[in-house]
C-alpha cells in the first residue's frame, strides 16, 4: 500500500507565503513516487496552490466541510466545493474541530458519507486526551469514535477511507506518543476494521499517526509495520522539513 504523508496547516499562510512554500517543496520532493504527498491549506489558499501543484506528484486537500451540497450556512463550505476547486481529500474529525467548534462523531459520520459522495478521500481523525490515556480509556474512546464516524459507511466506501490516529496530547505540544505507543493503538483500530468490516479492509486500510511528527522522529514512527504515514502539523509549515518527511516514508 502507497503511504500517505498529508499536511496540516491549519489557520496558517498567506498566499505569498504560500507560493513561495510550494515552488520550494515541489523542487524537493520531485522524485517521490511512492508516496502520495498531501496539503491541506486553508481554504483561500486552494485555488492558487492547484495551479502550482498541476502536473506535480502533490496533491490537494481541505482541512473540513459541510455535509450539505449548498444554501444558507453562512462561513461553511462543501465537499461540492472542495471538488471543484481542485481537492481529492478532506481532514474530517480534526480534534481542534472536536473540542473547539464541538464536533460529534454523528455529524462527522455525515460529513463523510457526504465527502465519499463527491469523490472525495476523508482523512477521518481520532484519538485520546491525556486524562482519557492516563484514565486508561484510549481504546474504548478510540473504539466509540470510529464505531461511530464509521456508522453505515460500506465496504466499497471505506476503501477511500484514511484513519488518522492523533493523541490530542501530542498534538501540537511537541510531545510525540513514542513509536511502540503509536503502534499498538495503530494495530488495535487494524484489529477494530477487520472486526467491522473484513481482512481485506483492514489490511488495505491506511492508517497514519499525527502529533509532533518531524524530520527527527518520523523515521522510527514510520518505519512500524501498523503505521502507514503521517498527518503533520507544525513541521509542515517548513518546506525543508516537510519534504524531509515525505522522503522517509
Ligand atoms: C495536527 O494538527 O494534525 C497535527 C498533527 O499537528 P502537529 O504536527 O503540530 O502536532
Amino acid at each position: 500500500m502507497k503511504s500517505l504523508i498529508a499536511a496540516n496547516w491549519k489557520m496558517n499562510m498567506d498566499i505569498k507565503e504560500a507560493v513561495s512554500f510550494i515552488k520550494d517543496f515541489k523542487e524537493r520532493v520531485k522524485d517521490i513516487k511512492d508516496v502520495e504527498m498531501v496539503i491541506c491549506p486553508p481554504f483561500t489558499l486552494l485555488n492558487e496552490i492547484k495551479g502550482l501543484i498541476k502536473n506535480t506528484n502533490i496533491k490537494l486537500g481541505g482541512q473540513n466541510m459541510h455535509f450539505e451540497d449548498s444554501g444558507a450556512f453562512t462561513g461553511e463550505v462543501s465537499g461540492l466545493m472542495l471538488k471543484d476547486v481542485g481537492c481529492e481529500y478532506v481532514i474530517l474529525g480534526h480534534s481542534e474541530r472536536r473540542q473547539i467548534f464541538n464536533e460529534t462523531d454523528e455529524l462527522i459520520n455525515k460529513k463523510i458519507k457526504a465527502a465519499l459522495q463527491h469523490k472525495l478521500n476523508p482523512i477521518l481523525c481520532i484519538g485520546e486526551t491525556l486524562d482519557q490515556r492516563d484514565n486508561n480509556k484510549t481504546i474504548k474512546i478510540i473504539e466509540n469514535q470510529l464505531m461511530n464516524c464509521l456508522n453505515n459507511i460500506s465496504e466499497d466506501e471505506m476503501k477511500h477511507v484514511v484513519v488518522a490516529y492523533e493523541p490530542i496530547w501530542a498534538i501540537g505540544t511537541g510531545k510525540t506518543a513514542t513509536p511502540s505507543q503509536a503502534e499498538d493503538v495503530h494495530k488495535f483500530i487494524r484489529e477494530l476494521l477487520t472486526n467491522i468490516y473484513n481482512e481485506n479492509i483492514a489490511e488495505n486500510t491506511r492508517i497514519i499517526y499525527g502529533g509532533s511528527m518531524k524530520p527527527e522522529n518520523a523515521k522510527e514512527l514510520l518505519s512500524m509495520p501498523n503505521i502507514n504515514g503521517g498527518l503533520v502539523g507544525g513541521a509542515s509549515l517548513d518546506a525543508k522539513s516537510f519534504g524531509e518527511i515525505c522522503g522517509m516514508s
